[in-house]
């Protein structure tokens, strides 16, 4: 999910700044939208299902002037895509109004929800954001920022939030750091944004990244920094995903550039297993462009766009089935013929999950006749699922899982077919090894380091 909030020192209106913020966390969430400020004491909202524009009317945000707001895109697991679900969750307790947008997976929600409600607490939704709420509420002799500090310690797994309470804006990530969050500032007006990309549609300058257990509080009088937890637990687990494929190339995450760090997957991936002799390197768009542009680069082979991409067709993904997933690679993806007639091609993609685009691509370029086909991905096998987040990958379905090196090629239909090494993957991001969480390609889960 994309996360975003604002707040304007100034008492300038926020409200139309936070859609374009979430206009540009769009690829982190094309399920729902929604966007809550403070009005009178009250917590108001708009919110709706799909892509932004079709969940928010944006000019009914033009005439409000709520100087603090946030706001949130959702990416869900089909089965909990219902309207209730819908984030940011809203509340006016005992202690006034509040809002919370999550990104993340809290790993211990069904425990804590089974201590809320054997407390009392009865469930509207079965997100995050709930728990987090409730915890809140049964602390009402607390100030609001003291009860949602005293909430997050007990969470577990990976979050970075933005709540709205009466009078400030409150940015946290967790202690590990898996999720990135960001702030920035623009005349008086604070940011916190899933990504950096977000504070450039505003206008806004980065000031820095959440730290991993840090609470940043935002109001009136500016910015102050509470943490979860006194002690900094050196190590982190920032997603190594987020630099394949997760976020956009333009954020700069935990100091490091996306692209950067694409570029350098495809340069080294060039080093590895260069495919002599190729006469182009394609990437597949949009998420094997960049490392496509290193890999060409670093092997001396020319590139060429020669995989065009339908930008109105959202990420395959997200489609529910798995027949619909084939056949949206189809609707997304279309080879250049003239591009690829009697030539030997490498085709770069960032990621195989399911092994379903690679084949699909692969025989596309295939029928434009193509005398041979190498496919090469900017990143190491993926073998387990992510346990923080990125909930859609079951091990069983994982075509690295299922099948050798040797038989994915074949599979795939490719004349050959390799993969980044790990030791690659993290001397492409440039972070050390143990601030960066690999799991879903080395099984080194938090429980395991
Ligand atoms: P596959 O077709 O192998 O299932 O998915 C791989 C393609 O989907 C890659 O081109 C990659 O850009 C994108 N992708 C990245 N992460 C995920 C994920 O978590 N799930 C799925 N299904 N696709 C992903
Ligand atoms: Fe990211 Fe993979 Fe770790 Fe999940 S398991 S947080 S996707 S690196
Ligand atoms: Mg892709």
């Amino acid at each position: 999910s994309g996360i975003f909030g604002a707040y304007s020192t100034t008492n300038k209106p926020v409200l139309e700044e936070v859609y374009l913020g979430l206009y540009a966390l769009q690829h982190r969430g094309q399920e729902s939208a929604g966007i809550a400020w403070a009005e009178d004491g009250h917590v108001a909202s708009v919110r709706g299902m799909g892509l932004l524009h079709n969940a928010i009317d944006q000019q009914r945000l033009a005439g409000e002037s709520a100087n603090c707001a946030i706001g949130h895109v959702r990416y869900v697991p089909l089965e909990s895509s219902q309207l209730h679900n819908v984030l940011p969750i809203c509340a006016n307790y005992a202690r006034g109004p509040v809002a919370i947008a999550h990104d993340g997976l809290v790993t211990n929600l069904a425990e804590l929800t089974r201590q809320l409600e054997q407390r009392g607490a009865i469930f509207q939704s079965s997100t995050n954001s709930e728990a987090i709420l409730h915890m809140m509420a049964q602390k009402s002799h607390m100030q609001p920022i003291d009860a949602l500090v005293d909430a997050l310690k007990k969470l577990e797994g990976s979050y970075a939030i933005a709540v709205l309470l009466e009078d400030s804006l409150v940015a946290a990530r967790d202690p590990y750091g898996f999720k990135p969050l960001v702030i920035g500032e623009r005349d008086g007006t604070y940011y916190a944004a899933s990504e950096s990309c977000a504070l450039d549609i505003v206008g806004a300058k980065l000031l820095r990244d959440v730290e991993p257990g840090e609470i940043v509080v935002i109001g009136a009088k500016g910015m102050k920094s509470l943490r979860v937890r006194q002690e900094r637990c050196g190590r982190c687990m920032h997603c190594s995903f987020e630099y394949v494929y997760t976020a956009r190339p333009d954020s700069i995450i935990d100091g490091r550039s996306v692209y950067e760090a694409r570029k350098e997957m495809g340069r080294r991936l060039a080093r590895k297993s260069p495919c002599g002799g190729a006469d182009l390197a394609a990437g597949m768009p949009d998420s094997g462009t960049i490392s496509a542009i290193g890999y060409a680069q670093a092997a001396g082979t020319p590139f060429e766009m020669g995989v065009v991409r339908n930008r109105y067709v959202g990420r395959t993904f997200i489609q529910p089935t798995q027949k619909v997933r084939e056949l949206g690679v189809k609707i997304k993806l279309n080879p250049i013929a003239e591009i690829f007639k009697d030539k030997r091609a490498v085709i770069v993609d960032d990621s195989i999950v399911r092994g379903t685009t690679a084949e699909r691509i692969v025989s596309m370029i295939r029928n434009c006749g193509a005398a041979e086909v190498h496919l090469r991905i900017a990143s190491p096998p993926v073998l387990h699922p992510c346990r923080y987040g990125i909930d859609t990958r079951k091990e069983e379905t994982l075509a690295a899982v299922r099948m050798t090196l040797d038989e994915l090629c074949r599979k795939v239909g490719a004349d050959s077919l390799d993969y980044l090494t790990e030791e690659d993957l993290i001397a492409a991001i440039g972070l050390p090894e143990d601030k960066l969480c690999t799991a879903c390609f080395t099984g080194k889960y938090l429980e395991e380091r």
